[in-house]
């Protein structure tokens, strides 16, 4: 076996070093950081296995969505520590309650971001927030067959290529106890650049925590208002508090939300449109109406039901959240990773051959400068055209 999959159309998904018996395979960061398979020619037995499960080479099943809904969970400190309405760790909550195990991405040793297991409530804030970077899977999925065999309720939350990855893993097989949230995905950096820019803030020995997103209110007046803020927050063993440094002036944040640096398969993300591969679907509710009477300043999230699962599960939970159903066509229109992927930009190529000969500061911002400066010109020419 050479290639198990195009590798441009490789997502990184590690269902093949999943499944392989015979330890063949191995994920390894190539030089911009993205994992991908490499076969050890000496131990593989050519079975096939790897190829036939791969969703990259595959037909993956995608169902359009029963119903939306607005929601966000109804304590106000919970709220404030989730990514957006916080449903994610609600619908985990509600699978613990069940003696079930959930599977999720955790952030809390930052230069190591990858998915864990947890089963009690005093865990799930491992899980809490958005870390703008691909998560690792590991032997994940061999561990959610574990528990699926069991007969463990299991919870498993990931990007939308992750868990096509898990089901391809499963050969497509119906677990009753089996439940997957996909989120909406803008595209994944690698943990090589965010290790490169956390450099830039702290030393390599010391601890850190970084968030890329929080949750703020601002006083104006007798006014108090709520909003989502994007940006690097870091926080050191030494430091008493975050410090936020803007979008702007941070290499890894302009990158990521310039859609520079991402893996090549995030630009043809078929994952990125309206059918979902997961029994949920989470997103941020961007354009929701203010008639769905939600104060949306902390985040509301678009949650979608795909499958029959998920309209059983969402019925018989008693879930502590407010929520309204809304059309998803509303969901649809505010969100573009709900209609195509993220556009490759111009300056994509470039970038990657820069880094990491240049390092990734250096790198991001030249492009993304380029980028700025065409553009300027172009502007320039249309106003002398008149
Ligand atoms: C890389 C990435 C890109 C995203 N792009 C968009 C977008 O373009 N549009 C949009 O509407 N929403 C996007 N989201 C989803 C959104 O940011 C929220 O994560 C989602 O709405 C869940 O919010 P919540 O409050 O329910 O999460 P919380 O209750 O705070 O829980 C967070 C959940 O997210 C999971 N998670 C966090 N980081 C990762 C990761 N790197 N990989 C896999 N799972 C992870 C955790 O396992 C956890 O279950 C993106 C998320 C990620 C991780
Ligand atoms: S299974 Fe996933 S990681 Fe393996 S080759 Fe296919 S897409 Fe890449
Ligand atoms: S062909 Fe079989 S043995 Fe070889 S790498 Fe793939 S799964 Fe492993
Ligand atoms: S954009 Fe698509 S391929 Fe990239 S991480 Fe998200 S789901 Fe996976």
């Amino acid at each position: 076996m050479d290639n198990i999959c195009e590798r441009i159309k490789c997502t990184g998904c590690s269902a093949c070093f999943n499944i392989c018996s015979k330890h063949a395979i191995r994920m390894l960061e190539d030089q911009h950081g993205f994992v991908y398979p490499q076969i050890d020619s000496t131990l593989c037995i050519d079975c096939g296995l790897c190829k036939k499960i791969c969703p990259a080479n595959n037909p993956v099943k995608l169902v359009y969505p029963t119903t939306c809904y607005a929601a966000a969970v109804a304590d106000q400190n919970e709220h404030a520590t989730c990514a957006s309405g916080g449903l994610a760790t609600e619908l985990s909550k509600i699978i613990i309650n069940r003696n079930g195990a959930v599977y999720g991405c955790s952030g809390n040793d930052i230069r190591n971001v990858h998915h864990i297991r947890v089963e009690k409530h005093i865990d799930l804030h491992l899980l809490k927030g958005s870390k703008y970077v691909q998560s690792h899977i590991g032997s994940t999925y061999q561990a959610v067959k574990n528990d699926l065999e069991l007969g463990r309720m299991v919870l498993f939350v990931g990007t939308p290529c992750q868990v096509a990855g898990l089901h391809g893993y499963l050969f497509h097989k119906e677990f009753k106890n089996l439940i997957t949230v996909d989120l909406v995905c803008h595209g994944v950096p690698s943990q090589k650049m965010l290790n490169d820019n956390i450099q830039y803030y702290c030393s390599s020995d010391e601890t850190v925590e970084v968030a890329f997103r929080r949750k703020v209110t601002s006083v104006a007046g007798r006014e108090a208002s709520e909003h989502i803020e994007y940006g690097w927050f870091y926080k050191t063993s030494h430091m008493k508090n975050y410090c936020g440094v803007k979008p702007s002036k941070d290499a890894y944040m302009s990158g990521f939300l310039n859609m520079l640096i991402f893996r090549e398969s995030c630009y043809n993300c078929r994952y990125a449109c309206i059918a979902r591969c997961g029994d949920f679907t989470l997103a941020d509710f961007w354009g929701l109406g203010q008639d769905a009477g939600f104060a949306n300043g902390r985040g509301v999230s678009a949650v979608l039901i795909n499958t029959e699962k998920a309209i059983e599960l969402w019925k018989s939970a008693s879930l502590n959240c407010k929520y309204a159903e809304r059309d998803t066509t509303e969901a649809l229109k505010g969100n573009g990773r709900l209609q195509t992927p993220s556009k490759m930009p111009r300056n994509y190529r470039r970038f990657m051959s820069m880094y990491p000969h240049k390092d990734f500061k250096t790198a991001v911002f030249s492009c993304m400068n380029r980028e700025k400066y065409k553009q300027r010109i172009h502007y320039l020419k249309m106003f002398l055209k008149g």
